[in-house]
């Protein structure tokens, strides 16, 4: 064996390069590193922690020779398993959700793996979900292991195991925040928990796609209803258990157009080939760093590559297509809408009988109202909510509206898109725009189609 060789491609995962960003972020006060997972043998950072997964099941016996590793998989953590399959002699069964791109199906396809393609549009609970369809297959497959990255604390471990002490080291102690995208939420798990073990003071910050439900949690508790965007990788409409909240010191939001024009610039601008779900990582720590206005080192992860999708991000046509090359500002924002003449945000507390808060609704003539308990926002008390209640005969006088509340709702930034926001009221009933996490509007329907008449004229 050389010397300087590697025993097999398993032994080349981590020692990542950390690279200064040196045009994106120009002017801002903080100093921004990317640590390029991308360049990973398996295409991201998910090797590291599919290593774990795969480790710590052979140690277990719950993975055994000739076995099959079967997972519920948005591509990267397909890229890792197949890797280390080959390398190890074990079948890869992966189960994807139809929104993912052709590259990343066929990269799984090249390493022998067989790709099951389901519905995005259901449920998780749906049995056609790519969830429930993993799990059916490992009931059905002898010799099966599931990897459940979803669920399986060696996710978040193969992280606070490799990826933290990694970050730690080349920064020499020196990162004052950390900032990552989440799915699995493993990443951002892993590495703040190794990172806050050895600098209690470092910020953690999350980044969400509009449309996943992380946003919300983490800053109001609540789970409110998730919508479809286009980032891959990050964001989602439930609570994995390798998702933990309690690390995050902040959480920013991103859409769709942001992730993808700053993957563009990372590869234009910095020569660095990262994809979507770093473009979002990347505009995220820029907002947050515009906001915090200090100087200070914030290392962000990109977790994969362009090669994944050149069909895509780094496709004008597809760009354009989807609206996220216009230069024009389309229809406005929600903060366009909020500008128009209309009526003063009314609320309610948590402790207000129903028959008062019935007596808000019909003196302003509306239908639906956020509910407070104190600065907390519980949710939304609807129309429908009173009837069912009244009519059901649970009504007595002196009843709050705390238990009427319910998370119907999308949430919204200023800046979001008319046409976002369009998309999101077609599928719930109104949307409450928070500025941070300050609530300053509620939008209907009936509130759109004024803004968007007005328009016409
Ligand atoms: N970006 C991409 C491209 C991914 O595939 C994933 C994993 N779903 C993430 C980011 C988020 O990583 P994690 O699951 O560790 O939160």
């Amino acid at each position: 064996m050389l010397k300087q060789a590697r025993a097999n491609i398993l032994e080349a995962i981590g020692n990542t390069p950390l690279v200064k960003l040196n045009r994106i972020g120009a002017g801002l006060k903080a100093d921004i590193y990317v640590k390029c997972e991308y360049m990973n043998p398996g295409g991201s950072m998910k090797d590291r922690m599919t290593l774990n997964l795969v480790d710590q099941a052979e140690v277990r016996g719950d993975l055994q020779p000739g076995g099959t590793i079967i997972e519920a998989t948005s591509g990267n953590t397909g890229a890792g398993l197949a890797m280390i399959a080959a390398v190890r002699g074990y079948q890869c069964v992966f189960v994807m959700p139809d929104k993912m791109s052709e590259e990343k199906i066929a990269s799984l396809r090249a390493f022998g793996a067989r790709v099951v393609v389901c519905p995005a549009a259901v449920e998780p609970d749906d049995p056609r979900s790519y969830y429930s369809v993993a799990k059916r297959l490992c009931d059905e497959t002898p010799n099966s292991f599931y990897a459940n990255q979803y669920h399986n604390p060696d996710n978040p471990g193969g992280h606070y195991l490799s990826t933290g002490p990694e970050l730690w080291e080349q920064t020499d102690g020196e990162i004052d925040v950390f900032v990552a995208g989440m799915g699995t939420g493993g990443t951002m798990a892993g590495v703040g928990r190794y990172l806050r073990e050895h600098k209690p003071e470092v910020r953690l910050v999350g980044v969400d796609p509009v449309g996943s439900l992380y946003y919300d949690y983490v800053k109001h508790q609540r789970l409110t209803k998730a919508f479809t965007y286009m980032v891959e990788g990050i964001g989602e409409d439930f609570l994995p258990s390798t998702f933990d909240a309690s690390l995050l010191d902040d959480i920013v939001r991103v859409d769709d157009k942001e992730c993808f024009l700053t993957a563009r610039e990372l590869v234009r601008l910095e020569g660095l080939y990262a994809g979507g779900s770093s473009g979002a990582a990347v505009a995220g720590a820029v907002k947050y760093a515009r906001e915090r206005d200090r100087r200070e080192n914030i290392v962000v992860l990109l977790p994969d590559g362009a090669a994944k999708y050149l069909s895509k991000v780094f496709n004008d046509e597809w760009l354009r297509e989807n609206g996220f090359l216009e230069q024009s500002p389309g229809l406005g924002t929600v903060g366009d809408l909020l500008r128009q003449p209309r009526t003063e945000l009314i609320t309610a507390r948590a402790d207000e009988r129903v028959r008062d808060v019935i007596k808000t609704m019909t003196t302003h003539g509306i239908s639906q109202l956020p509910v407070f308990d104190g600065d907390r926002l519980l949710g939304v008390v609807s129309e429908v909510a009173l009837l069912r209640h009244l009519a059901t005969g649970e009504y007595s006088p002196g009843a709050t509206v705390a238990s009427l509340v319910d998370d119907d709702y999308a949430s919204v930034e200023p800046g979001t898109s008319i046409e976002s926001l369009q998309k999101m009221l077609a599928d719930t009933r109104l949307a409450m725009v928070f500025d941070g996490s300050r609530l300053t509007g509620l939008v209907t329907k009936i509130d759109l189609i004024e803004y968007l008449a007005r328009q016409a004229v």
